[in-house]
């Protein structure tokens, strides 16, 4: 069965312009693509160059899919991440600007140089060390986006410290679980931070965190809004005086390539977050060659990525790839809808960015307020549009490329993972003709094989799910604390393959179309079905601004279809548009994917990173409403409770 909603149009190849300048134009990405799966040490052992290496690797990669599983790249190498990403710019980039940060006002920003970014490095690193942080010690960041949550990243890893981010929008509880988990003694936070013009109490979080994270001793507060905080001496400690007291000279520390370089846990979409595990050299390797390829970066641009520190998005592509670069990377402390929902736009113009990199949950929700936000701003500077965290629906990638790219501006589509450290498969902006919902094709190195449920390997243009069939040196290494759950989770599923957890269709030019989790698969009278293409059927329908799809139980299907639907600003729900909206789909996919159910909703419940917890919407489907599981990286609870209280109504 053919799944794809009939409206999409074909095909997006690269603008002229693009193509001619990019980095990689269609024949070299063949050309690469089949070196670096023909021969991956050689291929990998030239691109390893890229970074300054203490003692040069002579060992590439070695790697286990299978057993207990292995993987280490450039395993004899040495480095240092932060040298990486600040000292070796230092001799032609030292003025130039490493960060620009946007305040969640408008009126406040400021320009980090290089320069001073190495001076702001050296002196935290150096106040983590004066209070016992070693070599391999878990440090705990728990910031709103400010410049000091890139420098506490980076002086952890200037002393070989594995940092831990937890995004400041999380609960005292979350942060608890993820302090204990890997045993920080020293958590960074702030006084308060400031999103959409509210505060939040990040210190005072924090308190409560600690009050049950025994082995916490040391806590630093960057002073953000000055606002009161409770105060205990001894343990806390204000970062500006810290700072203050110590010398601005920390050398980097010698690690080996396969040396942990930061933990974080996963969204938890699915379940218990894990707590992922990166290394040092492989991971910078690819991030760095990732960032300037898939967003063709080139030196002197103002690159943004709309991602919070707090996920994985904000490691590699915010500060690690960008910095290990040496580019301008733009980190914005507010939201896409304060004080307007023009922000963005006007970011973009104040700053000139180039390329822009946000989600789909967030070109969703400006889509919802019209063109007019969008189109009273000049957006001249931008060159590239970047996409991560969902599967883009066809319609949205329509809307972003007419409307705030002005058909200009080539999409990355861009498929990955907390796990993979860097992007998978997505277009290169030069090199790959683009549809719309496809992330497209792979990443240098990387191949993705599909497979049926008993693990066998589907040919050509199939369905199935999605696994990579070896290693690439972004990859993680292993759970923190928890190698079994690492080998139980990844390799265990399709025996020496690493399982990503999501379906996948290729089709005939061998572009891969990400169909969802495959826990999300709806299987009615038989027929398998990714809940992303029904849902971008739903969103195509013009009074439709987001849908989320589930199965249910269903006496005659086996599991029947669930459809929540949110509606656009000013459009109101009745029974005909419930009747227009079936019809829709019928027509757009077939009727094998006719919703049984169609809920109003006027929010979805999501991820503190902004994903759909498809998780909690089949329990409220399948009426388990004591049984919602884990709801602690739920962005608002609130939500919940609403459906919960329609879907009793409906009986
Ligand atoms: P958890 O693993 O805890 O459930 P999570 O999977 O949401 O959380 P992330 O690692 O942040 O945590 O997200 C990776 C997932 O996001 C992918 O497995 C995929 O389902 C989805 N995803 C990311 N980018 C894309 C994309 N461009 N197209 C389709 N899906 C995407
Ligand atoms: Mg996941």
């Amino acid at each position: 069965m053919n799944t794809t909603p009939n409206t999409t149009p074909s095909t997006f190849p690269p603008p002229e312009a693009v193509a001619k300048s990019a980095w990689v134009d269609a024949e070299g990405y063949t050309r690469m693509y089949e070196q670096s799966v023909k021969d991956p040490e050689a291929f990998w052992g030239e691109q390893g160059k890229r970074l300054d290496w203490i003692r040069p690797y002579t060992k590439v990669k070695d790697v286990s899919f299978t057993g207990d599983v292995h993987i280490r790249w450039f395993y004899d190498g040495t480095l240092n991440v932060s040298a990486n990403c600040i000292d070796r710019h230092l001799a032609d980039k030292a003025d130039q600007t490493a960060i620009i940060w946007e305040g969640d006002n408008p009126a406040e920003s400021k320009h980090i140089t290089y320069r001073e970014l190495h001076e702001q490095v050296c002196r935290l690193a150096n106040v983590l060390k004066a209070k016992g942080v070693k070599k391999g010690d878990r440090v705990t960041i728990y910031l709103p986006m400010i410049p000091e949550a890139a420098y506490a990243m980076l002086a952890c890893a200037r002393i070989g410290a594995m940092h831990s981010i937890v995004f400041g929008g999380f609960s005292p509880d979350s942060l608890r679980d993820r302090l204990v988990d890997c045993d920080s003694h020293l958590l960074i936070t702030a006084d308060e931070g400031l999103r959409g013009g509210r505060k939040v109490p990040l210190k005072k979080n924090a308190d409560v965190a600690l009050a049950a994270s025994p082995n916490v001793r040391t806590q630093l507060v960057v002073r953000r809004t000055g606002g009161a905080v409770d105060w205990t001496e001894g343990r806390d400690f204000w970062y500006d005086e810290e700072i203050a007291k110590v010398s601005a000279d920390c050398p980097p520390e010698e690690m080996s390539a396969e040396d942990p370089l930061f933990i974080l846990y996963t969204s938890g979409s699915t379940g218990k977050p894990k707590g992922v595990l990166h290394t040092t050299g492989g991971y910078l390797v690819y991030a760095s060659m990732t960032h300037q390829y898939v967003f063709d970066y080139k030196p002197g641009e103002v690159y943004w990525c709309t991602a919070d520190v707090g996920w994985v998005t904000g490691h590699s592509y915010i500060v690690y790839g960008p910095l290990a670069n040496g580019a301008t990377t733009l980190m914005f402390e507010g939201i896409p809808n304060y004080p307007s929902v023009s922000r963005f736009w006007e970011v973009v113009d104040k700053h000139n960015v180039a390329i822009f990199y946000t989600a789909p949950t967030a070109i969703r929700a400006l889509m919802r307020e019209g063109e007019a936000p969008v189109k009273k701003t000049s957006r001249k500077s931008l060159r590239i549009l970047g996409s991560v965290g969902e599967p883009i629906n066809p319609e949205a990638w329509l809307w972003y490329n007419r409307v705030v790219g002005d058909e200009r501006c080539p999409i990355v589509d861009t498929f990955w993972q907390t796990e993979t450290g860097g992007i998978l498969i997505s277009p290169l902006p030069g090199a790959t003709t683009a549809k719309p919902g496809s992330a497209t094709l792979p990443f240098f190195g990387v191949q993705p094989v599909v497979v049926d449920n008993d693990g066998k390997l589907l040919e050509g243009e199939t369905e199935g799910n999605l696994c990579i069939a070896d290693s690439w040196p972004g990859q993680m290494r292993t759970v923190f604390g928890d190698h079994v759950r690492f080998v139980q989770t990844y390799f265990s599923t399709f025996e020496g393959k690493y399982f990503t957890g999501d379906g996948c269709r290729r089709d005939a030019d061998g572009y891969y179309w990400i169909t969802g989790r495959v826990d999300d698969v709806i299987n009615v009278s038989g027929h398998r079905m990714g809940t992303a293409e029904i849902e971008s059927a739903l969103v195509a329908h013009p009074k439709v601004a987001e849908a989320a799809v589930v199965g249910y139980p269903h006496d005659l299907k086996g599991q029947g279809i669930y459809a929540y639907v949110t509606l656009n600003a000013g459009e109101h729900p009745s029974d005909e548009l419930r009747k227009e909206l079936v019809t829709w789909v019928r027509k757009e996919i077939g009727p094998i994917a006719t919703p049984d159910l169609i809920q109003w909703a006027p929010g979805l419940p999501k991820t503190r990173s902004g994903k759909i917890m498809r998780r909690i919407l089949r329990k409220i489907a399948a009426n388990e409403h004591e049984a919602l599981g884990d709801t602690s990286t739920l962005a608002d609870p609130g939500v919940v409770h609403d459906l919960v209280d329609s879907r009793m109504n409906r009986g």
